[in-house]
């Protein structure tokens, strides 16, 4: 007689999509399994919160399913039987529920890919692998979009979306008679819009911390065990959008790359952790905003909602094409062959740099940062002093809620150290203090002065900077959005130019007492 089916499916920690067409209605031949798993706690070292926030969500995700009437496997990290593997565990799980099949969903990241196709071959069951149903493209079509290429721009990627996917269109033609608003925003905070306090929420994960540190699970950053303040379920990731929509969205791109010692979130939704877990999908998210501004286009101008929408609809699914696209040779690349190790502060927020002590600071006492915060101030200081690429990545992945390679990688490796030589940025994120001066409120309250390129008290961005440009000047002159840059260094005398150096070589030589 032929052994009834028996269906294992296995639920990553970033597959909670309670809309996936797996869990519409109950079958009594499946069961689903949950794991947390030192495999995953251990390959990076991780934020308390983010650990902390990743198995809150898996648990109340496990309760969810349950609740619908599924029925669920959820090992805990102490479970005695647990294995600490995906590998070990599912094999463990076939043969103790006697299981003749085994599915699983597609993974966002490259490594869990390649051990989920290696582990479907080697199973003594049949093996099949389904799409999460949450992004809005596949995996290979930047690939085959910009086949023959060099670059992949985001623009023609992100006016295809808007056209695909009917968003900010009136026919054929953008919304507000244009694909781009900004140069409308990308203002510094001013002060004359007051800025909304976050909705954070409270969540009881003591329980799970207390596990965390038995396990001797190696984590860093600040939590209240007490009040995790990352939205857990679809219900709260819900009433976080709606607070955004309320709130941010009105003064989102206006406000988008401003950044102020007075708040740490300023008009961000801070939905990514929610997106990138998938309790929420990026559609969902967009066409919220979108009919926010239908409804009330007074209160959210165009400028407003087309930023954000550009955010989730282009760059989200552009930087997860890239991803695809440019993987396993991506986590190699080292285009400026950067070699020193990340300056200690990072892990401390012990700087005298101000701009630098604000956002790890607060990057260690929330798991959040802002886009220009990381791209402008951690990333940028990074690749001015010419960190190796796998340290920075590795610090990206590890202190952000939001952080999963898929997404990460792009960011960091990509768009903020040009590592990749130009794929994905096609110009360095290189910026001195002017910039920081320009953007923000940190230069006021900081030792160093944003004005001085060299001398005592000199801010560490400017002699950076241009220490950077002059190393790689056989990688970057040729490229015509820099050629400005060096006719200005050109014209800068001789002496200027070798204190400039001097400078920079200094602070290089002892990154960790800046
Ligand atoms: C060096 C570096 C590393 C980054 N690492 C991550 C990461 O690990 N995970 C992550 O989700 N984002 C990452 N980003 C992108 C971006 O900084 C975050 O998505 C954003 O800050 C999250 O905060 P928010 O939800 O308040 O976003 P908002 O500023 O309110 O933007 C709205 C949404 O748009 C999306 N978005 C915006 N910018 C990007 C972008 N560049 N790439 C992808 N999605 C984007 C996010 O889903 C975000 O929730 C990184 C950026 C840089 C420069
Ligand atoms: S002076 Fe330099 S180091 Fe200080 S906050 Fe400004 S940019 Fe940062």
């Amino acid at each position: 007689m032929a052994r009834p089916e028996k269906i294992l499916r296995l639920i990553l920690g970033d597959q909670l999509n309670s809309a996936h067409s797996w869990f519409q209605r109950p079958d009594s031949r499946v069961s689903y399994v949950l794991m947390e798993i030192r495999q995953e706690t251990d390959y990076v070292t991780h934020h308390i919160q983010k650990v902390a926030a990743f198995f809150a969500a898996m648990r109340a995700f496990a309760d969810h399913l349950r609740r619908q009437g599924h029925r669920v496997t959820y090992l805990r990290l102490d479970d005695p039987g647990n294995r600490q593997a995906i590998r070990d565990n599912v094999l463990q799980i076939i043969r103790s529920q006697g299981i003749t099949r085994f599915e699983y969903l597609l993974p966002d990241e490259y490594r869990l890919d390649v051990q989920l196709h290696e582990l479907s071959a080697s199973l003594p069951v049949p093996c099949a692998a389904d799409d999460t149903e949450h992004f809005l493209t596949h995996r290979r079509e930047l690939k085959d979009m910009f086949a023959g290429k060099r670059r992949f721009l985001m623009e023609s990627f992100y006016r295809r979306m808007r056209k695909r996917f009917d968003v900010l269109m009136e026919g054929e033609q953008p919304a507000g008679g244009d694909w781009n608003f900004d140069t409308a925003n990308r203002r510094p905070y001013d002060g004359h819009v007051p800025i909304p306090p976050p909705l954070v929420f409270e969540n009881d994960v003591s329980g799970i911390i207390e596990t965390i540190r038995r396990s001797k699970v190696k984590t860093f950053g600040e939590i209240d065990p007490r009040r995790l303040i990352w939205p857990i379920d679809r219900p709260q990731a819900l009433k976080l959008l709606a607070a955004f929509i309320a709130d941010g969205l009105p003064h989102f791109g206006t406000y988008q790359d401003a950044m102020t010692v007075k708040s740490w979130s300023l008009f961000h939704c801070r939905l990514s952790f929610a997106l990138n877990v998938k309790m929420l999908h990026p559609l969902e998210v967009v066409t919220a905003a979108v009919n926010a501004w239908k409804e009330d286009p007074q209160r959210i101008a165009i400028q407003q909602v087309e930023g954000f929408v550009r955010q989730i609809l282009g760059w989200r699914e552009y930087m997860r094409c890239v991803y695809w696209a440019l993987m396993p040779d991506f986590a190699e690349m080292n285009f400026f062959g950067h070699d020193l190790p990340l300056p200690d502060f990072y892990w401390t927020a012990e700087t005298r740099m101000a701009c630098l002590a604000a956002a790890i600071g607060q990057s260690l006492k929330h798991a959040y940062a802002h886009h220009i915060q990381r791209l402008m101030i951690t990333g940028n200081f990074a690749l001015l002093a010419g960190i190796h690429p796998d340290e920075v990545d590795a610090w990206y992945l590890g202190i952000y809620i939001d952080a999963i390679q898929w997404v990460e990688m792009p960011n960091t490796r990509g768009m903020s150290q040009f590592a990749d030589g130009g794929i994905v940025a096609t110009k360095p994120y290189a910026a001195s203090a002017n910039y920081i001066r320009k953007m923000s409120d940190y230069c006021g309250t900081c030792t160093y002065d944003p004005k001085k390129k060299h001398g005592e008290g000199a801010c560490p961005f400017n002699s950076l900077y241009w220490g950077f440009y002059a190393r790689h000047r056989e990688r970057l002159a040729s490229n015509p959005r820099i050629g400005m840059m060096y006719r200005t260094w050109d014209r800068m005398a001789a002496v200027e130019r070798k204190r400039v150096l001097r400078q920079a070589e200094i602070y290089r030589r002892d990154l960790n007492a800046l």
